[in-house]
């Protein structure tokens, strides 16, 4: 096996690429840095090799994988019916975060793995040039998962996943920090409508420069319940999750979000328990604990450092972690979304 790893941040060289792309065309795994997160690569053409993805992650069956493509071409052949406004989503988004869920040509050249069955593919084009060229050189569209093992949070730099990940792939890309920090915006057109199914870089407010109807999935923010139908796989499993106990506190109003934050930190301390907060940079020192961490100030920021972050926190053996909300405007409703999938719906909005 092969292992390409360097703690620093790596420029990745030619030759890199070009051997990465054989183990694709070798029906091998590659691990890769995309724009968002790093993903688990395999020819999406191979079923045998698509397998491997499910192995290595653990992953569900029934969840399916996004296809990622470095040209328009590559999509003719896997995808059929593209109406006018995935099209206008294509020209304004691609390359880019954006995963678009298509009508999928024929189980013979889409293996069924790939997609759990459904009639539906998710494709996405990145826009990292490693990414692109990766798959440009080996020539075939790119079933990739987030690299992590499942219900882990998504690998964002090889540091947090080399452990759970080496020996499972075949080669390593080390790209660095990945930009983005979460997976890409996944959507469906449905009629003159986009149906957000997982909020990402891309928003609500920019598809709504598209199209006037934006809906949000009801299971973007809510729970699934038993025996409830989903409009993605995906929203079903346990995902980003610490093992310690962990709560999101939320409003609008800041002062009010500080002082109920506190008064979980003095309860909890009462009974001789530790609390971390995880929290935006100018709201620390209002914290009655020494146990803080920052999780950056714009919103950007904190989607690049939330999964490196919540990878961290069963280290520091406290009793609760207490994460900082975000509100739902803009990149919001995405960090809001893995923020409440990773307290397993635990949190408070007031
Ligand atoms: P991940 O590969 O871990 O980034 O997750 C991919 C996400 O895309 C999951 O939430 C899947 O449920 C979703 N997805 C992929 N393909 C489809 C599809 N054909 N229909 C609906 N959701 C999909
Ligand atoms: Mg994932």
């Amino acid at each position: 096996m092969i292992s390409k790893y360097s703690d620093q941040k790596k420029v990745i060289k030619e030759d890199e690429i070009q051997e990465a792309a054989l183990e694709i065309k070798k029906g091998n795994l590659v691990l890769f840095p995309t724009e968002t997160v790093y993903g688990i690569g395999a020819n999406a053409l191979d079923e045998d090799a698509v397998k491997k993805i499910f192995v290595a992650k653990g992953r569900a069956q029934d969840n399916p994988l996004i296809v990622h493509i470095a040209n328009i071409k590559m999509i003719e052949d896997i995808v059929m019916d593209i109406g006018t406004l995935e099209r206008k989503l294509m020209t304004k988004f691609w390359p880019g975060p954006l995963t678009i869920i298509l009508k999928r040509k024929s189980k013979e050249i889409i293996p069924n793995i790939v997609t759990a069955n459904l009639d539906t593919v998710g494709i996405r084009m990145p826009s990292n040039r490693i990414a692109q060229k990766l798959i440009e050189t080996a020539g075939v569209p790119i079933a990739a998962p987030s690299a992590n093992v499942s219900g882990k949070p998504s690998g964002t730099k090889v540091e947090d996943i080399i452990t759970e990940l080496d020996g499972k792939v075949e080669y390593i890309l080390d790209g660095g920090f990945t930009d983005i920090g979460l997976e890409s915006t996944v959507i469906k057109v449905e009629g003159n409508k986009i149906n957000i199914l997982r909020p990402g870089k891309i928003t609500k407010e920019q598809l709504e420069e598209v199209a006037q109807d934006v809906k949000i999935d009801k299971h973007v923010l809510a729970k699934v319940e038993k025996n409830e139908i989903v409009t993605s796989p995906g929203m079903k499993y346990r995902h980003y999750a610490p093992n310690t106990k962990s709560i999101m506190i939320y409003s609008q109003e800041k002062e009010k979000m500080i002082e109920k934050i506190n008064e979980v930190i003095r309860k909890m301390q009462q009974e001789n328990k530790k609390v971390l907060v995880v929290g935006r940079e100018s709201n620390l020192q209002s914290y009655q604990t020494k146990r803080k961490w920052n999780m950056g100030e714009t919103l950007e920021e904190v989607a690049k450092n939330i999964f490196t972050l919540l990878r961290k926190v069963d280290k520091e053996q406290v009793d609760l972690v207490v994460l900082e909300g975000v509100g739902e405007q803009g990149l919001g409703l995405a960090i809001t979304n893995r923020l409440i999938r990773a307290c397993a719906y635990n949190y408070i909005i007031i």
